[in-house]
């Protein structure tokens, strides 16, 4: 436990997490310096209800780390090698992020903490974290799903709500900065390069997702048809006792949760006398059913029954679940050709899943490409290809992959970036598609180029698709 009273730290990042954060800590008694490298007019009004407070906001100045400084919280996104983590580093400073604050605040004030069933991966997080909360609201127990989503960890650490047991996304950028967390069970869902600019290499990145394992007191769940988190699992350093679970679409082996003639079976937490697999759900009772969201439900039925619940409140919990929006999002049919958003595919893995439940497609791809390669995605996408139209900072790399490797496939590069480039895109695939293809915002690439986010970005194709239904009507 600290002792907060007097303890000077220097919150950096002015932002969702950085102004609960240094608000907490204030009311603690430490001495609190926010530092934020923007000094513009929302940040302006953000220090100066922090100031009003008495908390001290170093506006433009993100990279100077405040003298005697003891103890750095930082925003998530902070990249590494920023001068302000250098400096942390010379100076002996330890560096936490949002994550670690929560995980060192909970239980401090008397009350028995939460456990922790913790979600990571490249792709699935926020679905696995929401199925997860769903199977456990079924069976009765009092639960949130925080981190990324709905309730921020902080809230949940140090809110008046009570919770038996927690479902938490954690991304890569927060496990980085959470040394000391200690999860019940963890899952990492699967791993591709992703966010490798931030990670500096894709071992760094992996190095850290597998942090979620580290201090597993019951599971380590992992992805048993890609070995890569199979391998972090052996890397890591766990409890006495705490098991190794896998999951699979295939028939599962001994301690592991896998699918048997369309149904989804258990056969790693088996309570049943003849040792038999335990039946969990149907693959129908998944929403949708597609691969890659089928191997979500897995992985949320395993941290659920890592904490003991039984198999009809996974059946009950996955049924009530419902996918959140720009999630593979059916927008409309237009003269025989349905519109999908999956603007949440953010990166190449996720949008070759959704590429992979369509044929033939006019695919809307591009944005920031946060140093990824397009090769296996045209790849394996080229033959159910019907034409590509292509926006945003980085198309050139969707461009010159699809030059290489499906080069009669007619691509329209709409060489714009601004955010009336998305309804031009989908007039462009309304023009190249037929009766009985699907046009699908897939970006492969994050948003940030043209949009706020990914939601702003899905709304925007499904803002231009109804107003194409409207004119077609
Ligand atoms: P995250 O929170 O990790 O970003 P989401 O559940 O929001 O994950 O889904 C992100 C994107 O990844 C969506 O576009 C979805 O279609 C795709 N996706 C979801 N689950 C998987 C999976 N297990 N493997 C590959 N892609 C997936």
């Amino acid at each position: 436990n600290v002792d907060w009273q007097g303890k000077r730290v220097t919150v950096a990042g002015l932002g969702v997490s950085g102004i609960p954060a240094a608000r907490a800590l204030h009311e603690r008694g430490a001495r609190v310096t926010v530092v934020n490298d923007g000094d513009d007019e929302r940040s302006r009004a953000q220090a100066a209800e922090l100031e009003a407070l008495g908390i001290t906001v170093r506006l433009g100045d993100g990279a100077t780390l405040p003298e005697s400084t003891e103890l750095v919280v930082t925003a998530p996104g902070w990249k590494p090698d920023k001068p302000l983590f250098l400096a942390a580093a010379e100076a002996g400073v330890p560096v936490w992020g949002d994550v670690e604050l929560a995980w060192r605040l909970r239980g401090q004030d008397g009350r028995e903490p939460a456990p922790w069933l913790a979600v990571t991966g490249t792709n699935g997080k926020t679905t696995t974290v929401r199925m997860l909360a769903s199977i456990l609201e079924a069976a009765g127990l009092r639960t949130a799903a925080v981190g990324n989503i709905g309730v921020s960890l902080l809230d949940a650490a140090l809110g008046d709500e009570t919770y038996d047991v927690l479902a938490v996304e954690l991304s890569s950028y927060q496990l980085h900065w959470a040394p000391s967390l200690r999860a019940h069970s963890g899952a990492v869902l699967n791993l591709a390069p992703d966010h490798l600019d931030w990670h500096g290499s894709m071992a760094g990145y992996a190095a850290d997702k597998g942090r979620i394992y580290e201090g597993n007191s019951v599971a380590c769940v992992y992805n048993a048809q890609d070995g890569a988190t199979e391998d972090l699992v052996r890397e890591a350093d766990v409890e006495e006792g705490c098991r190794a679970i896998g999951f699979t679409l295939g028939t599962p082996g001994p301690s592991q949760l896998g699918v048997v003639d369309g149904i989804l079976v258990d056969r790693a937490f088996v309570t049943n006398r003849q040792k038999q697999a335990q039946e969990l759900a149907e693959v129908a009772d998944v929403n949708p059913p597609a691969p890659h969201n089928i191997a979500n439900a897995l992985a949320a039925a395993a941290l659920a029954r890592a904490y003991g619940v039984p198999p009809t409140a996974v059946r009950d919990g996955l049924r009530a679940f419902r996918p959140d929006a720009h999630r593979i999002e059916h927008i409309a049919d237009i003269d025989g050709v349905t519109y999908i958003d999956d603007s949440k595919a953010t990166n190449t893995h996720a949008a070759e899943a959704s590429l992979a439940a369509y044929d033939p497609i006019v695919w809307i791809a591009g944005g920031l490409a946060k140093g990824a390669t397009f090769d296996e995605l045209v790849t394996g996408a080229a033959e159910r290809l019907r034409g590509v139209v292509l926006i945003g900072a980085d198309r050139a790399l969707i461009r010159e992959a699809l030059a290489r490797h499906a080069p009669e496939v007619p691509v329209v590069d709409l060489d714009r970036t601004d955010t009336g480039a998305m309804s031009a895109a989908v007039g462009e695939a309304a023009r190249l598609a037929l009766p009985g293809d699907t046009v699908l915002l897939a970006p492969a690439c994050a948003s940030m180029d043209m949009f706020v986010n990914y939601n702003k970005r899905g709304e925007a194709f499904a803002d231009a698709v109804r107003r194409l239904a409207d004119e077609s009507a």
